[in-house]
């Protein structure tokens, strides 16, 4: 296979249609055989249960080539557990978690021409997703369901450089306490949508999320967890009471990635007050993507606003040093202690 002739550098954060999408079905009880299909369209009833009552839940992670020349991914098997947790939630079979780690193998190896080269920043975006296609019209959970995996090559993340962006405080909530924002399912991210367009209508990039009890703590943005900097220099990372953010893989990364550098991390509760009278400095958004996104600003009328001194335009030192850290161990380096890069060719 020869690489596709793609300007890598030059992509955006979309979808493009490559060699092999995997699927596999559960029916009567068990999941199929599964395997790789040149078919990127997928046909049910029109009473599936997705359509209905939304019993749909994904992950994302990433494959891309290390400096050594090998196709790698991070971390596949956190994915392969969290995704399971998100289907017992909604009252789905979980997908089983080796062969979930088989599969992103199995897809990435057939899409190998579709991998970006290492040093042009792009990666191929693995998105593992799976959903009712059983026939339910009374509620209840459907008793047929299709796991697949859709890759596509994505550009870099970080394209006009590393610069802080400014966020807003959404006056709408996005998990309930004790409610499904624990798990990665497309139905958080539905009622998410109306608070993001309207902050982007504002000028804003993200919206920070409070907990929706008490309207108090900091939570996290739609699609990424928070990472704060304290004027003591402690890595502090926001937890809630009410089990409603998602865990994070690269928070969780990140968190050992502090630890291993010497760093103090304080996992606590958040009061959103706190940030509003500068105790911290720095300020990071994580997730896959792009590790972390500094945040340099946040801009609210109603519930204050804040400025991070030490990253107020683009990456404060300890962000940068995490970030680096990450990427540097991802794309090998820097030692990977851990045993986080899994080579798939
Ligand atoms: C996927 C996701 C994240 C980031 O998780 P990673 O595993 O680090 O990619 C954060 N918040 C939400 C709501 C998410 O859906």
């Amino acid at each position: 296979m020869t690489k596709q002739n793609l300007d890598w550098g030059s992509l955006d954060f979309g979808y493009r249609e490559t060699s092999y999408s995997y699927v596999c079905n559960y029916k009567d009880g068990a999941w199929d055989e599964g395997g790789l299909t040149t078919d990127h369209t997928v046909t049910m009833s029109e009473c599936a249960g997705i359509l209905h009552y939304c019993q749909e839940v994904f992950e994302g992670l990433k494959a891309y080539t290390a400096e050594n020349g090998d196709i790698v991914c991070f971390r596949p098997d956190m994915n392969a557990s969290r995704m399971a947790d998100s289907a017992r939630r909604l009252v789905m079979p979980p997908f089983p978690e080796d062969k979930f780690i088989e599969a992103v193998k199995m897809v990435v190896e057939a899409n190998k021409d579709w991998v970006p080269p290492f040093g042009s920043g792009a990666t191929l975006y693995v998105r593992p997703y799976m959903f009712a296609t059983g026939i339910v019209i009374g509620v209840k959970p459907a008793t047929e369901y299709q796991f697949r995996i859709l890759v596509t090559p994505v550009g870099p993340y970080f394209k006009g450089g590393d610069t802080a962006i400014t966020i807003t405080v959404a006056d709408f909530d996005r998990a309930a306490p004790r409610g499904t924002g624990d798990i990665k399912a497309g139905l958080n991210y539905a009622m998410s949508l109306h608070p993001y367009e309207e902050a982007h209508a504002n000028g804003y990039s993200e919206n920070l999320y409070l907990d929706s009890a008490t309207r108090t703590y900091v939570e996290e943005t739609g699609g990424a967890n928070v990472l704060l900097v304290d004027k003591q220099g402690n890595l502090v990372v926001p937890q809630s009471a009410t089990n409603s953010i998602l865990p994070s893989i690269t928070r969780r990364s990140l968190v050992q990635v502090g630890r291993d550098l010497g760093m103090n991390v304080i996992e606590r509760p958040v009061k959103y007050e706190e940030l509003v009278a500068g105790e911290f400095v720095e300020c990071g958004l994580c997730g896959t993507a792009a590790v972390i996104s500094p945040v340099g600003h946040i801009e609210s009328e109603k519930y204050g606003s804040v400025t991070f001194v030490d990253g107020a335009e683009t990456s404060g030192p300890v962000m940068r040093k995490l970030r680096e850290t990450l990427t540097g161990i991802q794309t090998g380096k820097i030692a990977d202690e851990h045993g986080w890069i899994v080579k798939i060719a």
